[in-house]
């Protein structure tokens, strides 16, 4: 026998690891209680659920099912107990999180064997991927709270979090979501899945052990519709941390809307795996089984999509049948198990009946020859060819152990056909020339992607989505603002209500009107009197009209509606007309600000140079800004020359940050570099301020097209007219067609179009809180991001609320770009 051929017939033995020490710990606790305020208390409902051990079906132990009464109970303790950890020195945090680490690496064995038995995950997944990480997230954040004083100035915790997490990795999610929690200052109510509660219920143990105060950390088991919904909805909580399927994502985005409460959401994906024609086909392979079969392809990011170039499709598909043949599927515990159970019955049907809609579509399935286990619930990996791009396994997340593959020719197909997706999760690339993937990366709209590599984490790197994957990031100093405010709106705004324009008051539906006061025509300044002229004529001649348009597409167009709405000073005279844009302006917008796409790629130094142009442009006409602002206001000419003079700043501020604002480098635990990549949102849709007519609807645009997003704008409904003026600058200064559109009109129902778009990628509005409510419940439509201002007023002169690092935030992602090296 040669050597090619033991290696064909070698046969692992079974390695299996004990359970006996997890199941003498279940048998000692349980009926698990609820962990509230350092206690182990009993629910108030009084009963109880199993929780299933998925490999055999057979339930594991009973653990309390909580309801809305357990959620006061620890949201209590939690705000309770934020009082002091909130004030809690950033280096007491650091000393707690490094001991809640220390803990979890003592208790690693327990916690990777019990992770495995609940949830069905091999052993070897556990103990060398799960757990690790989940260490490794704590010391990572016990850094950032011993320098969250030096490194976030200016920012304090949002105070209680509520924490939504499922069932594929249910202790390193709860890792990703505790530990930047409480190195903030924040104290936690989390909510495991009902399929996976045992490892969170460890964790709480841990929590005693490391002495954390009471309250700090609540732990409810239960059921979403009594746990999950009670804690989203409680007035107490005030941001919410989700981890789940897009579907509940945007129930939660609609039951949030205008309570005010922060909310990031991680949701699902249809992960792109390309395969360039000169990639190393061996470790594609090896690639593919961490994509798709790595915990049984219950991943959000796993890469389910493998697109390969079409000269190579039939040599990949060979050899990945070949690796399919020998994967191990069986005991969790078994530590030479390649695949493990699916975490549960229902689940288990959910493939199976996604896997016979593939067949019915017309796409060719193969699995392996072997069997299932017959006991449990285990699905084999199964390979789909012959796939439609359009057909439901091509778009639908089945979240098990199926790759759909199909093929493409040139990498301009590769990217659009990895951007066929509602998602934006993550993406692998895999190719020997560097210099086509790192091409390639940016073009994906992924929150991730791995060059050569796949399914790499690490707290270093920030994780998250873009479309319907959700928003928000989590790792990564980016992952931080997530668990942060600003101070200044504790410290101003919260009890004050939105400023009112001179003039004008709130009407039941938020929107603006004008209060008259005056008489019409007296101190009419566009009336202008001239001396005798050179004919003879002695008139007091009508200022020549002027009709501010709205401004599409570099172009200055008339409203579709064909109706003009009139702009009256703070006495009630009419001082002009603006355009009354509907439906269809907007449209048209958004198209321009699609077609102006390739501002994201011009360059920084090319961003820089327009902004300081259009500040340029607008000091030769300062005075005629500062008078129509005072015209629209009835502010004092000195305010309103303030007021221009700032704007004239905020244009260099953000010409400044244009190509300052940049990535970083990660040096995450592997050979090789992340490169995290500030990338611009898109389309933003904006509704300004009513307030400062002209500061603020620079304080918004700039920053967005600083970093290369092209937006629409709805001035203030009150004062529109200096923003309309804007466009003259404009045109002047060598902006591309598209890039600003001005829509003017009725804010709230401009608004609610732009928030209804899906081709608009964020939506801004900074207005009444009812307008706020209703652009954050329609930007649930594709879940694009928003940025409201809840109707706190932000005073826009000071640079420290109207300006800096925030609106650069909120005008750009970060794409982690994994590019390992070496031979
Ligand atoms: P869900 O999104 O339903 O569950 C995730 C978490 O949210 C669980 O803790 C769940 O509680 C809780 N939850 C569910 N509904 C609500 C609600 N209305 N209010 C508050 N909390 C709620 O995922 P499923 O477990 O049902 O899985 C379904 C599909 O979701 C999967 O097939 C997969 O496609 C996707 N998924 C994606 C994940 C990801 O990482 N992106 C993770 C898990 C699933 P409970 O467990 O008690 O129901």
């Amino acid at each position: 026998m040669n050597v090619t051929e033991i290696f064909e017939t070698m046969e692992y033995g079974p390695a299996p690891e004990s359970p006996t020490l997890v199941l003498d710990w279940l048998k000692e606790r349980q009926p698990f209680g609820l962990f509230i305020n350092g206690q182990w208390v009993k629910p108030a409902s009084g009963k109880y659920l199993d929780t299933i051990n998925p490999s055999t079906g057979k339930p594991l132990a009973q653990v309390a099912a909580a309801n809305s009464k357990d959620v006061d109970a620890a949201v209590s303790a939690a705000r309770a107990a934020a009082k002091t950890w909130s004030k809690t020195p950033g280096h007491i945090r650091a000393r707690y999180l490094y001991a809640i680490a220390r803990h979890i690496q003592k208790h690693s064995r327990v916690l990777a064997v019990l992770e495995s038995m609940d949830n069905g995950k091999p052993i070897r997944e556990t103990r060398d991927l799960d757990i690790p990480l989940v260490a490794r997230h704590f010391y990572y954040h016990a850094g950032w709270a011993q320098l969250m004083a030096s490194e976030l100035p200016g920012y304090e915790p949002v105070g209680v979090v509520g924490q939504i997490i499922p069932w594929n990795f249910p202790l390193l999610m709860l890792a990703w979501k505790i530990a930047p929690a409480l190195a903030m200052g924040n104290t936690v109510v989390l909510k495991p899945a009902r399929y996976t509660p045992l490892t969170a219920l460890k964790f709480a143990e841990i929590v005693q052990e490391s002495g954390l105060p009471p309250g700090v950390v609540n732990i409810l088991t239960g059921e979403a519709s009594q746990v999950g919904d009670a804690l989203v909805r409680h007035p107490g909580v005030n941001k919410i941390a989700f981890t789940g399927s897009t579907d509940v994502g945007r129930t939660l985005r609609r039951a949030t809307a205008g309570s005010g409460k922060k909310l990031s959401l991680e949701l699902g994906g249809k992960s792109p795996f390309i395969v360039f024609d000169d990639a190393d086909l061996d470790s594609v392979v090896e690639g593919v089984v961490d994509a798709i079969w790595f915990n049984q392809g219950q991943v959000c990011c796993a890469g389910s999509r493998l697109l390969v170039q079409e000269d190579i499709a039939d040599r990949l598909i060979n050899k990945l049948r070949a690796r399919m043949e020998k994967l191990r599927i069986g005991d969790p515990l078994d530590k030479a198990v390649d695949i493990g159970a699916i975490v549960s019955s229902a689940q288990l049907e959910e493939i199976q009946r996604l896997v016979d809609q593939g067949v019915e579509e017309g796409a060719v399935i193969w699995q392996p020859s072997w069997a299932c286990p017959s006991e449990g619930y285990f699905f084999p990996p199964t390979l789909f060819t012959n796939v439609s791009p359009a057909t439901t396994i091509a778009q639908v997340e089945i979240f098990g152990p199926v790759l759909v593959s199909m093929t493409f020719r040139t990498p301009a197909e590769a990217v659009a056909l990895a951007n066929n997706t509602r998602y934006g999760l993550a993406a692998s690339v895999w190719s020997e020339n560097i210099n086509l993937a790192l091409d390639v990366a940016p073009k994906l709209k992924a929150g991730t992607v791995w060059v050569n590599c796949t399914n790499l984490f690490d707290a270093t790197s920030g994780f998250g989505g873009y479309r319907e994957s959700g928003f928000g990031r989590e790792g990564g100093k980016e992952g931080l603002y997530e668990y942060v405010r600003p101070a200044w709106e504790t410290s101003s705004s919260s009890s004050k209500v939105l400023p009112i324009a001179a003039g004008s008051t709130y009407s039941s539906d938020g929107s603006e009107q004008a209060i008259s006061t005056g008489e019409p025509g007296e101190d009419d300044e566009d009336h202008i009197s001239i001396p005798e002229s050179s004919t003879g004529y002695h008139l007091a001649l009508p200022a020549i009209d002027r009709t501010p348009k709205m401004f599409i597409n570099g172009k200055q167009v008339r409203p579709d509606s064909g109706y003009s709405r009139d702009v009256y000073d703070p006495r009630g005279r009419v001082i002009g007309q603006v355009g009354e844009g509907n439906r269809k302006d907007i449209r048209n917008a958004v198209e321009a600000a699609h077609a102006a796409g390739s501002w994201a790629t011009s360059t920084t130094h090319n961003h820089a140079q327009i902004l300081y142009y259009i500040a340029e442009n607008l000091s030769v006409r300062e005075e005629e800004f500062a008078h129509r602002i005072v015209q629209q206001t009835g502010g004092a000419d000195a305010d309103a020359a303030t007021e221009v003079q700032v704007t004239i700043s905020r244009l260099f501020s953000y010409a400044a940050w244009a190509d300052k604002y940049e990535g970083v480098v990660h040096r995450p635990p592997l050979r090789g570099v992340v490169l995290a990549m500030k990338e611009p949102i898109g389309v933003i849709g904006m509704a300004c301020p009513s307030e400062y007519p002209l500061l603020g609807f620079i304080s918004l645009v700039a920053p967005a097209i600083a970093m290369g997003n092209t937006v629409i704008a709805i001035p203030s409904q009150q004062s529109p007219l200096s923003a309309i003026d804007c466009y003259q600058v404009l045109e002047t200064s060598d902006l591309p067609a598209g890039v600003v559109n001005i829509v003017t009109g009725h804010r709230d129902t401009l608004s609610q179009v732009l928030a209804d778009h899906d081709d608009v990628e964020s939506m801004w509005y900074f207005g009444p809180a009812e307008g706020c409510k209703r652009v954050e419940l329609a930007s649930a439509g594709n879940m694009k991001r928003t940025w409201v201002s809840y109707g706190h007023p932000r005073d826009w002169l000071d640079p420290l609320q109207g300006e800096g690092e925030e609106f650069l935030r909120e005008s750009t992602h970060v794409k982690n770009i994994w590019v390992p090296y070496g031979e």
